[in-house]
């Protein structure tokens, strides 16, 4: 085997004076067609993803044009592959490897809903390129991320991969990932996914068929892919779901004419695990062949896993199915993106001990960090902090000890042995007659109430209890699906034991979804720690004991009951206001809204100020609003912008976020945060074609508790 940093064999005519394009131009002339087929297809390597195994044959051959990294870490393997990809094939083409870096590598980071409950892109940005860094050591060099769906519909087990409900938010954290991967010395490509409509999966259900309007498409779904592009993704991935009976994956609406015509992308589209072949299945083509010409011609250039290009692709050329041309635009776009990552001059990864050594104090501050801005207060009666002088504290549930569940899915590079779970992070900080003990009182899952009575007897003898309950890893993520927000097996049973004792009871929530917490509600405190990552347990007990504040804002609507689903803030108004026509036996509104959260300290909101009452399109309005930190310790607050145009020619949501800003604001100290409203940016609104429509009249602004009015004229 050569060195690892061997280069590639020259290639004769590819000067690097040359342009990419010049180059792609150059190798394409010279490949036969089985080569550029070859290039078309992607194969998995040590896939331990549960939903992708299968068999497969005829892994390893050097003229494949990418592999998907799916196994624990082997930068060996990754270059034995590479070695004979640049050594033993006639053009010594690299190929391009892949995996799902989605919320760290190795060292884990809260998941993306968590990540989105921050509000800080720039955490994001920092954290996606340490990321980058990380894998990259370890030869990957394309991340299947960021995902930018929209979902509104916590039974979806990939709610937890989303950036939430808005897809403003969405946008912006499309754009801080994807110049997080991309940018810097340590790039690796960003895939965003899964292009398109797959978050409004039928009923919450994975793979199921989605129904959007041209107008919601345009509205809520389509956004952050168009951010997310216009920052320069290099990669998108082709969705699994049927959009209104044509498969994302073979839909030239929005493969060719949305992505490729009207936004100009010039990068590589793959399809998802499979979702080629998965078109028979869908019924919507009637063999292995079909399904290959109706993927490539929508414009999946890259066939993942299911080799169905590598196997149908001769025949349907030779036919005449399929014409050269397809297949290079195709190869041409691959090619692309290889030579922009550089991947023709640095093959190989250079191996390095980092990944086997400790995780660096960088790495884990980070970890930390995100963890502890990410978690949300959701409900404070003064229980917390717990006092310097609380006495005796009891842990109890079976989420409180149980690191895996604290990374999530898709950490397959994370460690759940070197995760601190909740248990390590009270006792690493409390001493003497504070100690925690604790019990797991019942499982996740199981109806075993043996563990009811211990739990109960340590809450009695104990001042304040914190009762962690909520989901293992493998409840969210893909095929995940659930069909209630309940905690599962008997957790809500024991919760309501230990609430009984009439002790304080601090509930802290593990969880990839929003999950119901109404019977619960006599909880002193509730706090969403999500899936918080391998720092999770010490985020959790910083912020139950004060040293941290709590300043996460919920990305997505807390539902009351499942049957609640969708409840989220954009939506439009109903033909009667109020509680008619509402569900008459709940709330209208949400348990916990978007954008909720609390902190230990306490803000004040002053008016909204514009700097005119009205304007035209042509002319920015600024809007000011001041925030004062009332309380005595220091706290972030996050302001969210809101629009409401209330009447237009397509019916308006009762609100939309259009802008949000965060800042750490002293005891006594008062921020003004600042919204430069830009008419054609913040007013206007998608027709079911995607052109701008902005039409004058009354617009109503939000911000925290304040409210005002303004005119657009014409
Ligand atoms: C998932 C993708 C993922 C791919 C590769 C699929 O099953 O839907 O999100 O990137 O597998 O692992």
């Amino acid at each position: 085997m050569k060195k690892a940093n061997d280069r590639a064999p020259a290639h004769p005519g590819d000067p690097a004076n040359l342009s990419v394009e010049e180059r792609v131009t150059h190798l394409l002339s010279r490949m036969t067609l089985e080569e550029k087929i070859d290039q078309l297809h992607q194969s998995g390597v040590g896939d331990t993803n549960p939903n992708n195994l299968q068999l497969r044959e005829d892994e390893f051959r050097p003229t494949y044009g990418s592999f998907i990294l799916n196994g624990p870490p082997d930068v060996r393997l990754r270059n034995e592959l590479q070695r004979r990809a640049v050594n033993e094939s006639r053009l010594g083409i690299p190929a391009i490897f892949g995996a799902d870096v989605i919320h760290g590598y190795r060292a884990i980071y809260p998941i993306p809903l968590a990540q989105a409950c921050a509000w800080d892109p720039d955490l994001m940005r920092h954290a996606c390129a340490m990321a980058a860094a990380m894998a990259k050591a370890e030869g990957v060099d394309w991340t299947f991320a960021p995902m930018v769906d929209h979902c509104v519909d916590p039974r979806w087990g990939r709610i937890a991969e989303t950036f939430g409900e808005s897809p403003y938010a969405s946008s912006v954290f499309a754009v801080a990932s994807v110049e997080g991967y991309q940018t810097g010395p340590e790039r690796i490509v960003a895939c965003l996914k899964h292009f398109a409509g797959y978050g409004a999966s039928e009923g919450g259900r994975d793979y199921s068929v989605t129904e959007i309007s041209a107008q919601r498409l345009e509205e809520m779904h389509l956004p952050p892919f168009a951010a997310g592009v216009a920052a320069g993704a290099d990669t998108v991935m082709s969705a699994f779901n049927d959009l209104n009976g044509v498969p994302a994956s073979a839909n030239p609406g929005l493969l060719t004419n949305v992505l490729r015509e009207r936004w100009k992308f010039d990068g590589m589209v793959v399809s998802d695990w499979n979702s080629v072949l998965q078109l028979i299945q869908q019924g919507f083509a009637a063999d292995e062949g079909e399904a290959t010409a109706q993927a490539l011609t929508a414009g999946v250039d890259l066939d993942m896993a299911d080799g169905l290009y590598r196997r149908h692709l001769p025949a349907l050329v030779s036919s005449g199915r399929i014409s050269t041309s397809v297949i290079d635009e195709a190869v041409r776009r691959v090619l692309r993106v290889k030579f922009r990552q550089g991947l023709f001059e640095r093959p190989f990864a250079e191996p390095t001990t980092a990944i086997d050594g400790p995780l660096t104090s960088a790495q884990l501050n980070l970890c930390e960090e995100f963890a502890v801005r990410s978690i949300v207060l959701l409900k404070n009666t003064g229980v917390l902090p717990l006092a310097e002088n609380v006495g005796a504290i009891a842990l109890i549930g079976p989420l409180a000890n149980d690191g895996a569940a604290l990374l999530g899915s898709w950490a397959q590079q994370g460690r759940p042995e070197e995760t601190c779970t909740l248990l390590d992070g009270l006792r690493e900080r409390l001493t003497g007659h504070q100690l925690v003990e604790f019990t797991p009182g019942c499982d996740i899952e199981s109806a075993d109430r043996g563990g009811f009575a211990s739990a109960r007897a340590l809450a009695l003898r104990s001042e304040v209890t914190v009762l962690c309950l909520g989901e293992s890893a493998a409840m969210s993520g893909e095929n995940a699906s659930r069909s209630t927000l309940r905690l599962p097996g008997v957790q809500e049973d024991l919760a309501l034991e230990i609430l009984a004792t009439g002790r304080p009871v601090v509930l802290v929530l593990i969880s990839g979804r929003p999950l119901e917490v109404t019977r619960l509600e006599s909880a002193a405190a509730i706090l969403a720690a999500w899936q918080p990552g391998t720092r999770g347990g010490t985020a959790i007990a910083e912020l139950l004991l004060g040293r941290q504040e709590p300043s996460g804002r919920l990305a997505v609507a807390w539902p009351r009951t499942t049957g609640q689903i969708p409840v989220y803030h954009q939506m439009r108004p109903r033909a009667r206001a109020g509680r008619e026509g509402a569900y008459q036996d709940i709330e209208t509104t949400p348990l916990f809204e978007f954008g909720h959260g609390l902190s230990y300290t306490r803000f004040e909101c002053g008016p909204i100020v514009l700097s005119r009452p009205a304007t035209n399109p042509d002319t920015d309005l600024i809007a000011d609003v001041t925030v004062t930190n009332r309380g005595d310790r220091p706290g972030r607050e996050t302001v969210h912008w809101f629009i409401r145009d209330p009447v237009a020619s397509v019916s308006r949501p009762l609100k939309e976020l259009k802008k949000f800003e965060q800042s750490l604001i002293l005891p006594g100290e008062t921020h003004t945060f600042r919204f430069e409203i830009r008419p054609l940016r913040d007013l206007s609104f998608p027709n079911d074609r995607g052109e701008r429509l902005l039409e004058p009249g009354a617009f109503f602004l939000f911000a925290g508790t304040q409210r005002v009015e303004f005119i657009l004229t014409s």
